[in-house]
């Protein structure tokens, strides 16, 4: 079980946080305070990484990230800090803090930096294999997201599954009959077309300009080729 502590005042944000981190696997505990944090790791030293909010209502997240290095060199420590606050004077305090996310963040990019710090310290080996990068894109396969120059897009199910077979073959030409039995499975007795539906779509969501497509290109008479 990846515990992550997350340390935010505000309810809903902390919710978002929380629903993201269960999908990705890791079993989140919350705390509203500066205190209530540091109960919560005294209760649960085994503790992978902390998110802390910089403003709250008791002690500021830098106290709180203090208060952790002074006991514990090992948990990552993740700071959440918003736009408003001057670089110069979070970077000057974030001595003990091992990253910082800017608010508003995207799921996907807050999986990733607590991915990379439960890798750094040895928590789990298998991270690396769940992000699929190529040119702008990058796909998490575990909590099936994919985000486009850090921007989030939002895929149906088929859609993914269609460009998690692109991304798994890169460069290699695809026949409809491979995407249709890969994404639909062997049974699926229905058209071909529907592949050609649901490429049109993708390449709405994904391509820089659709009527002169560069990542899904057509193999003509074949099928479709990926290449980022
Ligand atoms: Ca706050």
């Amino acid at each position: 079980m990846k515990k992550v502590l997350i340390l935010e005042d505000e309810v809903n944000i902390r919710s978002f946080v929380v629903i993201n981190l269960e999908r990705a696997g890791y079993y989140p505990i919350e705390a509203g305070t500066g205190a209530e944090a540091l109960q919560r790791i005294r209760e649960n030293p085994d503790i992978g990484v902390a998110i802390l909010d910089v403003m709250l209502p008791d002690i500021d997240g830098f106290e709180v990230c203090r208060s952790i290095r002074a006991n514990n060199k090992r948990m990552g420590i993740i700071m959440l800090t918003a736009r408003t606050q001057e670089m110069d004077k979070v970077t000057g305090l974030m001595t003990g803090a091992d990253d910082y996310v800017t608010k508003p963040f995207s799921p996907a990019e807050l999986t990733a930096r607590i991915d990379a710090l439960y890798r750094r310290i040895g928590g789990d080996d298998l991270a690396s294999s769940e992000l699929l990068t190529q040119g702008p894109f990058v796909m998490n396969t575990r909590n099936h997201t994919l985000e486009k120059a850090g921007n989030r897009i939002r895929l149906t199910q088929v859609e993914y599954a269609i460009l998690k077979l692109f991304m798994q073959n890169p460069g290699r030409a695809l026949s409809r009959e491979d995407i249709l039995s890969a994404v639909w499975g062997r049974e699926y007795e229905g058209e071909l077309k529907i592949v050609d539906v649901n490429i049109r779509r993708l390449r709405i969501k994904i391509e820089d300009d659709t009527a002169n497509p560069t990542y899904i290109t057509t193999v003509w008479g074949y099928g479709y080729k990926w290449g980022a």
